[in-house]
Parts: structure tokens; sequence; C-alpha cells
């Protein structure tokens, strides 16, 4: 397809030779006009794929709790806030806020405890939209980690890492070589170069692919020293794997899978966590999971959540509410497929809800 953005890849590709996959990537999500996520039209049920936040209010309701509950047990929720990556619409900070508000504002009587809402994200649309399902609590924005605030913080990253540029390579009979874009007769078109960067070598059958994702490992170094520091914790849910092996890129317009150079700008792109290579970033820091998203949010109470919203509910939102508990818990659905990694200060004792067998 003919988007506003093949010319710009096009003539980068004709003037270079070709196009590594982490830069197309980057572009086909993030370039300042026609990047995908610029739109700010890509989520929920008129958008090209739904997220878990959208499907149900259970689920950022109970990763709020979980936050709480953290932080009740560091003892640190007078000074501290939430960062949250690549937060969408803004919709699991808001159902998480207004599930803990109630505990916050009792406590003893005394003034509600204001936590600060930070929040990362690249695209001026999706800022917009988040600012305002938080209103009237203000959002500090932030394009990168570098400027942290110096307090206890809560990350969380609901499909953010998936979104992360990754690079392919492919296991030849020659040794590996890189996966990138290229043009033929007019069209994008995948192709492979000789690499300087070669995964370690190893047994690899012919034919592998091994992914990685350039950027991942500094920012959960960065976010994991801020923990080391300040305390608080980082919980990540994600398409998951646990090896870099595998070829995970995809593209998905309108609710379809397409072809990844189909439509660049107009089609959201994705590749699964390498979880290993997080618990390699966070090496030593306490890293509870990964855990299957479904056991996660049961074990923090999905189930008892959505009894309590089914009790004054008519039938048919009752028959909604049991749909959301099967498409965010079964595993034939997003219960296994997506990940939960919890990284927390490398001294915090004690269980960790939803972590617990
Ligand atoms: N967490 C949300 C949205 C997931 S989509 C949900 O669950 O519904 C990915 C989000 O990450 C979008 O908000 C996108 O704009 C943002 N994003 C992707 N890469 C980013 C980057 N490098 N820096 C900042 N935000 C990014």
């Amino acid at each position: 397809m003919a988007t506003p953005l093949f010319p710009i890849i096009a003539e980068e590709i004709t003037s270079k030779g070709y196009m590594r996959l982490d830069r197309y990537m980057a572009l086909a999500l993030g370039h300042p006009q026609h990047g995908y996520y610029m739109s700010g039209r890509s989520f929920g049920l008129e958008g090209d794929f739904i997220t878990a936040p959208e499907i149900s209010q259970m689920f950022g309701e109970l990763i709020g709790l979980w936050s709480l509950d953290q932080l009740h047990r560091q003892n640190v929720m007078k000074e501290a806030g939430f960062f949250e990556l690549g937060p969408g619409r803004g919709t699991l900070m808001a159902d998480a806020i207004r599930a803990i508000t109630p505990f916050i504002q009792d406590h003893g009587g005394a003034m509600p405890i204001h936590m600060p809402i930070h929040m990362m994200e690249m695209s001026p649309a999706l800022k917009q939209q988040q600012a305002k399902a938080l209103h009237p609590q203000p959002v500090i924005h932030h394009n990168d980690l570098d400027n942290l605030p110096p307090m206890p913080l809560i990350f969380i990253a609901n499909e953010f890492f998936d979104a992360l540029p990754i690079r392919q390579f492919i296991k030849q009979d020659k040794g590996w070589r890189e996966r990138v874009v290229a043009m033929a007769g007019g069209k994008l078109t995948l192709t492979t170069i000789t690499t300087n960067d070669a995964p370690p070598e190893d047994q690899t059958p012919i034919g592998n692919v091994y992914e990685i994702a350039p950027q991942l490992p500094a920012i959960v170094a960065k976010i994991s020293r801020h923990i080391q520091q300040y305390g608080g914790a980082a919980l990540i849910i994600d398409y998951g794997k646990s090896n870099p092996i595998g070829d995970s890129l995809q593209a998905v317009h309108n609710h379809k899978p397409v072809d990844i150079l189909d439509s660049p700008g107009k089609a959201d792109l994705s590749a699964w966590v390498d979880f290993s290579a997080i618990q390699t970033a966070a090496a030593d820091m306490r890293i509870l999971g990964t855990r299957d998203q479904g056991d996660f949010l049961k074990s923090l109470g999905l189930y008892q959540r959505a009894e309590q919203l089914s009790a004054d509910a008519d039938p048919k939102t009752r028959r909604m509410i049991a749909a959301a508990v099967d498409r965010l818990s079964s595993p034939a659905q997003m219960g296994r497929v997506f990940q939960t990694m919890a990284i927390l200060p490398p001294d915090a004792k004690g269980d960790v809800a939803g972590f617990l067998p």
C-alpha cells in the first residue's frame, strides 16, 4: 500500500542500499508525522487491536492494587509515584488510580496521599488522550528515562516492550546474516546482508531467526538502577518468549494480520518480548516471574473482582464481565501468551502478590 511513509522509506533505501529492520520499525511506528502511533487511533474496538486494559477495567484495577501492596510492603507509600511506559489511551492508569484512591484517602483519616503520575510516551496525540483520561490529576510526560523523579516509583509497562524496534539475524549455511529491507520492482522486500553483529555462534539450526531489541537493555537498566536507589518496583506485561530465537515480528491492521512491509505507518508492528533479555539487563535485582498473565490476574483476585462487579449488574453486563475474565485469563486467549515479570529492589524480602504459587 502506498502510504505517506512509503516514499520516505523508499528514498532512504535507494540512497543507502538497504534499511535495517529496527530502523524500519522505528519509522513505521514513530515517524513524527506518519508513524503508526502518531494518529492516536490505534486501540480499542475501532482501532487495529485491543489491549488488556481496553478489554476490562479489572485489569488496571488489579495492577493498581498490586502497586499499592508493593509500596506498603516497602513502607514508601507516602513519597512514591507511578511511571508508566507507553500508556496508550491512559486507561490502565485511570483504572488503577480509581481502584486505590479509597485506600490512600482513608489512611488513618489523614490527608489523601498524592501520588504523582509520570508517563513516557512518544505520540503527542496519545499524550493528550492520557492527560484527558487522568484529568483532573496532572500527568507529567517524559520522552525518555533520563529525568526520573527522585522518589520510589512503580513502573508499569503493558505492551510497551513489544513496540521496541528489533533486529533479526538469520542462520544460513555460511553463518549468520542480518535481515534488512530493500527495494525490488518499486516495492519493499526483505533480503539479508553480511553482519559484524552476529549473535554468539551456537547450535542453532540453519534457517533459525535470532531477534534482539537494541534499546531494551538500557531501558531495563535505567529502571532497575532507579528501583535499586529509591525503591519501588516494575511490572512488565507482554507477549513473551524466553529466548531470542524465532521470527516474531508481526503487523496488524484492522484486527487482521498483514505483511510487515505492506503498509508502513498504517499497520501496528510488534515483536514478542524476549524476557531472558530483560532478566539479563536486571541481573542484580530481585526478579519475579515470568508468570502467565492468567495466573497472575487470578492470584490477584480477578474472579472475586468480577463477582463484585457482576453483583449489581444487568444480565448483559454480567455476560460481558464473564467474557472479559475469559479473554484476559484463559490459556486459549491472552492468559498464556502474555507473560508478567516484576523487578524489585535486590534486598526486597517476602512474598510478592501475583507471583505466589
Ligand atoms: N499500554 C497501552 C498501550 C500499548 S501500545 C495499552 O496496554 O493499551 C504501545 C504504547 O507505547 C503506545 O502508547 C506507544 O505510543 C508507546 N510507545 C512505543 N514505543 C515508544 C517509545 N520508544 N517511547 C515512548 N513511547 C512509546
